[in-house]
């Protein structure tokens, strides 16, 4: 029996990079898992392969969880396709790196409908459930160190992981007495395609400065997602930090 044998998953943004990975970290403890992706969806399908391929359960749902409307749908579909939610990890997001003084309105409402607003919608839509459900739940996010520490030309992306913290430390007080946990991740530097897009020189300098001396993966990343939905029934409000030790 593995320890999360019964249990349904929804993982968003689950195309590549740390939501695949969670993806697959779930499913390979037993969950059946939802995989959310917005526009791979060859990349989706790969994983949903992979998965079933070790004799796991997994399907892909097309969604752009920025949207209210596309995340109620994702949710639905989840619960039709495998009866119950019982573990929401909000992974979706994306940077629109510029300085304060070229960023447009569309750059800062894009990140914040990303990777705020999505955080929002999916929990609120997975919530009716999970409180009908009547056995509790887990809800992770995964904000950033950049939402503790800012980020030069990271206003928008800055603002939208640090309102992921105060909401999650505000919806585990809420959620508390229905046994749903809320915690967020704040991974440091990753390696995936999203820190592919910082210049090869920045990276350089920006591992230079990881007291551990190197970049996290994002099986680093899932194994603390596993961690809090197995084990992590008394932990709730917090957020986790994954990163080669670059805040403290
Ligand atoms: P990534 O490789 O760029 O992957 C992003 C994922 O999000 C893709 O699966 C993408 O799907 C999906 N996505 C983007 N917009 C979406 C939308 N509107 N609706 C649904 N899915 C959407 O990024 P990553 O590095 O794995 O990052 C994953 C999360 O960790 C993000 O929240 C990121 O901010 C956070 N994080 C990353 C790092 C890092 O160093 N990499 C550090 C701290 C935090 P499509 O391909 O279909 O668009």
């Amino acid at each position: 029996m593995l320890s999360l044998s019964g249990k349904v998953a929804i993982v968003t943004g689950a195309s590549r990079g740390i939501g695949a990975a969670i993806a697959k970290e779930l499913a390979a403890n037993g969950a059946k898992v939802v995989v959310n992706y917005a526009t791979s969806e060859g990349p989706a399908r790969e994983v949903v392969d992979q998965i079933t391929g070790q004799g796991g359960e997994a399907i892909c749902i097309r969604g752009d969880v920025s949207l209210y409307d596309h995340a109620e749908v994702l949710v639905r579909a989840a619960k039709e396709t495998f009866g119950r939610i019982d573990i929401l990890v909000n992974n979706a997001g994306i940077t629109r790196d510029r300085t304060l003084r070229k960023m447009q309105a569309e750059h800062w409402g894009e990140v914040i409908e990303v990777n705020l607003n999505s955080v929002y919608n999916c929990t609120s839509a997975v919530l009716p459930h999970m409180l009908e459900q009547g056995t509790g739940g887990s809800i992770i996010s995964i904000s950033s160190i950049i939402g503790q520490a800012g980020g030069f030309g990271q206003t928008n992306y800055a603002a939208a992981k640090a309102g992921i913290i105060g909401f999650t430390k505000s919806a585990a007080l809420e959620l508390a007495r229905n046994n749903i946990t809320v915690n967020a991740i704040c991974p440091g530097f990753i390696a995936t395609d999203m820190l592919s897009e910082v210049p090869a020189e920045v990276r350089e300098k920006i591992r230079a400065k990881i007291p551990l001396g190197r970049f996290g993966g994002s099986e680093e990343v899932a194994r603390t997602v596993l961690f809090l939905a197995v084990d992590g029934q008394y932990i709730t409000g917090q957020c986790l930090n994954i990163n080669g030790g670059l805040y403290m």
